[in-house]
């Protein structure tokens, strides 16, 4: 079993600081980063810094030191609260799941890595066929979705595009039986077009140097992503990943997931296809747009099994029904032209990976359990999803996703209180409430009926006529112009930081952002002509069939209003925080030490402003308001009757709970404690490291 650390590494838990103060709680979070000590609890949370070098603290004799521990036996460490997790869902058959949450680059997706590779290493000793495959293919789904889903950003070499949460159900033996993942809007803009130094998704960089000549000669690709309209910006730009060899390890992935030559094969074409309409241009003259290059268009037809006249023609036209129930043809201007280009190469990115995951996830489900026989199906949940953004420009999809972390620290709000309550209620225990700030305000700027920013923006997207960014964002100015979280230009018209025509800010709980309008309504209404799906579906490829069912629809039964991608997001996280609310969870807060991906530098400002915005603080005083440590009084006499003469060896009293009263009355304790009816309570960490030093000393 590993050591308990010693002091020099400073508190392995915020609840043992003197006082709770930010100075001491990053004092201590510096301390023990500089000292290699990447974890620290809070409670039962972890609070993880990105180490940025390899840790030998993964290993199989580090997993066999935590299997079937209890959290305080150990150093801190996700194996600890992996465990933890673990147990509740096996000894107590509760859903439970682990949130892991943080800034891009802070470590979440190795984090959830570790977590499914400790539950991996602990279950099916007996290493049963079914159950090994299971597990196989939960690791390899990991290095297939961060293929498809993960990019080289200014903040991150392997950044996640989109958010993973992945279900993991056990049998009544403890052994997983097989899972699933829902994904969350994934950055679709990124294919065809990357911010400076940023590169598109992995995948078409690992296709093109990865991919055998003969391979590419057949998609007819050129090898060099610089030739590559939406991969040329990337196309130079170092990354630690190895495009080539990964291009490997994704195949075989692909091949040992169930997925056959076929579906890879087709896979493959897509991926070629998209790189090739990036580069399909189009010219006009006073009259007509035309292609550039039809020789692309043949390409893509003969990759995607379509026609090259009906593509083309799709590039170029679109059918709209007129108001008499007519359908006509009305030819693009150039730039509808390439609008439809990118949208359609979005379009296929994005369907192509909804489309892989839910191949993964038609191998992994849960077949043929019937609960009567098998007993209840437990679940542990794992959530990998982006952190709050602030970028420069602050987008549509920064919007989402900062909203989608407002929804994730209401549960945490929610949680904590809850929980803290809860357990004290049911031990019959009184508490003192403490002040938190409660974002639901925040939540609701966002997501109300009929006032929120998201029903403002449907309906601007609604409106016949022009409508523009601009016209919507005046409409919000007029009807949040009282709320204390909005604010714009016009608003508070001497903050120069803002534009009049462009910006909105929100004040979020995480801190201010900035958002520009721009391209708010074109996203949000995510258009993409029916031309188009109707292609597709139309194509001999089953695959491609497959992810296009929306194309067999004629113009005219296509719905007049589509639900926005805004409101798709909200519907999607608010199942999502239900699905969690409802499971017994643990959290990672993960913190990103600085902006350089050095493993030695601490940059102070940065990490005290994520502890702020995290909440840890308050975290931490939630915690010791309560009581900092509860157990049952089984494991309090267990860990510590060698300390006291009337229960070493055995105690001779009516009950565990007298036997531990014994224990708190022979060290004078008992202002600091209270008996729950199973528990133990203590309020300050300070007599539990008294009795530790005891224990240490006998
Ligand atoms: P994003 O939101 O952009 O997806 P993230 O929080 O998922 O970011 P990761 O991709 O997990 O961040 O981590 C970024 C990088 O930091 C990793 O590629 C790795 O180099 C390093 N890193 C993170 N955690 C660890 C760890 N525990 N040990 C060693 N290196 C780590
Ligand atoms: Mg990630």
């Amino acid at each position: 079993m590993a050591e308990l650390e010693g002091l020099e590494f400073g508190k392995s838990d915020f609840v043992l600081l003197d006082e709770v103060t930010m100075e001491q709680f990053m004092e201590n979070l510096k301390l023990r980063f500089e000292k290699g000590r990447i974890y620290t609890y809070i409670g039962e949370v972890v609070v993880s810094v990105n180490p940025y070098r390899q840790m030998d603290i993964y290993g199989n004799d580090t997993i066999a030191a935590y299997r079937g521990r209890e959290l305080y036996e150990n150093p801190p460490h996700l194996y600890a609260v992996s465990d933890a997790a673990y147990k509740a869902m096996k000894r107590r058959a509760k859903d439970t799941c682990i949130v892991i949450s943080g800034e891009s680059g802070a470590g979440k997706t190795e984090a959830s890595k570790y977590i499914m590779q400790y539950i991996a290493a602990i279950t099916n000793p007996s290493q049963r066929a079914e159950v090994e495959s299971v597990k196989n293919v939960l690791l390899k789904s990991n290095c297939v979705l961060e293929a498809f889903g993960n990019a080289k950003t200014n903040r991150n070499d392997n950044s996640s595009r989109f958010g993973k949460y992945m279900d993991i159900n056990f049998n009544f033996n403890g052994d997983p039986t097989g899972g699933h993942i829902n994904n969350y809007l994934l950055e679709k803009s990124r294919v065809v077009q990357q911010q400076e130094g940023e590169r598109n998704f992995h995948s078409f960089y690992q296709l093109l140097r990865g991919g055998s000549d003969d391979m590419l000669r057949s998609f007819h690709l050129q090898s060099d992503p610089a030739v590559y309209a939406y991969t040329k910006e990337g196309a130079a730009t170092a990354t630690s990943n190895n495009d080539r060899s990964s291009h490997r390890a994704v195949m075989s992935a692909l091949e040992v997931i169930g997925f056959s030559k076929e579906e890879i094969n087709s896979v493959c074409q897509i991926l070629a296809s998209i790189l090739l309409l990036g580069n399909v241009q189009f010219e006009s003259d006073s009259e007509s747009v035309q292609i550039r290059g039809l020789e692309a268009v043949g390409h893509i037809a003969e990759l995607t099994a379509t026609d090259p006249e009906g593509l083309g023609k799709s590039l170029l036209f679109r059918t709209v029904a007129t108001g008499g129930g007519d359908v006509i043809e009305k030819g693009h201007t150039e730039q509808q032209a390439c609008f439809g280009r990118d949208a359609f190469a979005k379009a296929l990115y994005d369907r192509l990976f909804g489309w892989i995951v839910g191949r993964i996830n038609s191998v992994i489900e849960v077949k043929d359990y019937n609960p009567v026989l098998h007993g209840k199906n437990t679940v542990i949940g794992v959530l990998d999803i982006y952190g709050f953004e602030i970028f420069e420009n602050n987008s549509f999809e920064q919007f989402c996703i900062n909203y989608c972390n407002e929804k994730l620290q209401q549960l945490f709000i929610e949680v904590i209180l809850r929980q803290e309550q809860g357990e004290y209620q049911r031990e019959g225990i009184t508490w003192r409430h403490i002040d938190y700030f409660n974002n639901q305000i925040i939540v609701d700027l966002v997501e109300q009926p009929h006032k929120g920013i998201i029903s403002i923006l449907d309906e601007a997207c609604l409106t016949v006529g022009k409508i523009t960014d601009t016209v919507c964002l005046d409409s919000m100015n007029t009807k949040l112009v009282q709320h204390p979280h909005y604010t714009s230009r016009k608003l508070s018209p001497t903050d120069k930081t803002m534009d009049f025509q462009k910006h909105f800010r929100i004040r979020h709980y995480a801190g201010d952002v900035t958002y520009s309008v721009e391209g708010f309504l074109d996203k949000n209404k995510d258009l993409l002509f029916q031309d188009f799906k109707r292609l597709m579906y139309n194509s001999s490829n089953p695959v491609l069939r497959e992810m296009w069912p929306d194309g067999q629809l004629s113009i005219t039964e296509v719905t007049k209003r589509p639900l926005t991608a805004a409101t798709l997001f909200k519907n999607s996280i608010v199942a999502l925080v239900d699905k969690l609310a409802c499971k017994e969870p643990y959290y990672v807060r993960c913190i990103k030490p600085n902006e350089m991906k050095s493993a030695v530098l601490f940059d102070d400002a940065r990490c005290q402003h994520q502890v702020a915005y995290l909440g840890l603080l308050e975290n931490v005083m939630v915690r010791r308001a309560g009581f900092a440590y509860r157990q049952p009084y089984a494991r309090v006499l267990q860990r510590y009757k060698m300390t006291c003469e009337y229960t070493w060896p055995n105690h001779l009293m009516a009950s565990d709970r007298q036997a531990v009263e014994a224990i708190v009355n022979h060290y004078g304790f008992q202002d600091d404690v209270a008996y729950g009816h199973t528990k133990l309570f203590v309020r300050t960490p300070r007599s539990l490291f008294a009795l530790e030093q005891e224990r240490a000393a006998v």
